[in-house]
């Protein structure tokens, strides 16, 4: 049976919010959820207190977020938006920012529930009802049910969801995007990408997901030359929202695989950016997958073989970490309780994923 679920609204084009600044509207006070840079850098916050007070909404910018989100801080962001009387969340940022209001949306709204209680994705309140403005192009959370936060408990990265917790609408400009720095364009559309080739060589592939995967890779192809010299024009940063945008409505049906839960422990032991990790890990993922489903994916992306993405790859991701067997095998223990283990197209050990560790890093 097909089951397909994505009930955000999406604009996309030059000033999106300014023109539709009556859908930004879910209540009485907003609670602006943003970092340092996405928010004031990008431009999108600046837009956003324009609409809001074009139709004389007041608001509450919490711009605490920082990346990886921890668990603990987003039970303190609910608490000061229930004190602000805030009663809608606007996000403005990468997937730190958006995961977050996903969070925050739901503590506010659930006073008295326990912290690890998040993760059970079901609560006795609604979330606040959210709106999302992405800064980054690689995340696709304005349109994923997803937060994944950072738990020291667990020494990684766990993911929450719900059917309330999509944001309402999204807005995707690239004008926010031309200031983000050229390796973070980098790292985020290589997420994107990720999420593109692990939805459609995914267990819980689809022929629509496959269709939407297929479109998503093909405009990274499109820019990939461009992404590589580091000049971006609005035009084209406007096409990678969408192909991020894309990548975050195939993995709400599909999920990820364990390309991602693999990255998550270089992430939380190594700070290595979350696209980055995953991209250091998709070559010796799709050395394991069916050929005929690789071949679709390079030749969207326009590469004539798997060694020609695994260059591609190396030349945008630079590194300078080191890996021990001992640190290896940590990651591993981790991440093979994850639950996208279980969507990976081919059999996995921790044995597989210590290879597969070893293999890219070392
Ligand atoms: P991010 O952590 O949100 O942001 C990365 C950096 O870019 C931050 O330092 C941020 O600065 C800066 N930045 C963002 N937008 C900017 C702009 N327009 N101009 C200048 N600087 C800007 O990165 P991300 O890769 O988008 O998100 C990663 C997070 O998303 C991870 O926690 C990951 O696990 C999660 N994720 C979620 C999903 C999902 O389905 N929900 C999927 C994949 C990944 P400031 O912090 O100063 O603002
Ligand atoms: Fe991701």
């Amino acid at each position: 049976m097909l089951k397909f679920f994505m009930p955000t609204k999406i604009y996309v084009g030059k000033d999106c919010v300014l023109e539709n600044a009556g859908e930004l509207m879910l209540g009485k006070k907003a609670f602006i959820v943003t970092g340092k840079s996405s928010g004031e850098k990008s431009g999108a916050l600046g837009d956003v207190i324009k609409a809001l007070k074009k139709e004389k909404i007041p608001y509450y910018v919490y711009d605490k977020i920082e990346n990886n989100p921890e668990i603990g801080d987003m039970a303190k962001g609910g608490e000061i938006a229930r004190e602000q009387g805030c009663d809608f969340i606007i996000g403005i940022g990468g997937g730190s920012p958006l995961d977050a209001s996903r969070a925050i949306a739901v503590y506010a709204t659930n006073k008295d529930m326990e912290l690890y209680d998040i993760f059970k994705g079901e609560y006795k309140s609604k979330p606040l009802p959210m709106v999302a403005v992405p800064t980054t192009v690689g995340t696709g959370s304005e349109v994923t049910p997803y937060s994944i936060l950072t738990l020291h408990k667990e020494k990684t990265k766990k993911s929450f969801s719900c059917p309330d917790c999509f944001f309402k609408t999204a807005f995707l400009d690239g004008k926010y995007i031309l200031k983000l720095p050229l390796q973070v364009v980098r790292n985020t559309v290589v997420d994107a990408m990720c999420h593109l080739i692990e939805g459609f060589t995914n267990k819980k592939a689809s022929p629509l997901t496959d269709y939407i995967a297929l479109e998503g890779l093909k405009i990274i192809g499109r820019h990939k030359g461009e992404i590589e010299v580091g000049w971006l024009s609005e035009g084209a940063c406007t096409e990678l929202l969408r192909s991020s945008c894309l990548g975050g409505i195939v993995i709400s049906q599909t999920g990820t695989t364990i390309v991602h839960s693999m990255g998550y422990g270089l992430t939380y032991f190594k700070d290595i950016p979350h696209g980055m990790a995953n991209g250091l890990l998709l070559y010796e993922y799709l050395k394991r997958v069916d050929k005929a489903r690789v071949t679709d994916c390079l030749s969207a992306l326009g590469f004539d073989s798997l060694e020609g993405l695994k260059d591609y790859l190396k030349k945008i991701l630079p590194i300078s970490h080191s890996f021990t067997d001992e640190e290896i095998y940590k990651f591993s223990e981790i991440s093979i309780k994850a639950r996208n283990v279980a969507s990976c197209p081919f059999p996995v050990t921790q044995d597989i994923e210590i290879e597969m560790y070893k293999k890219s890093l070392q």
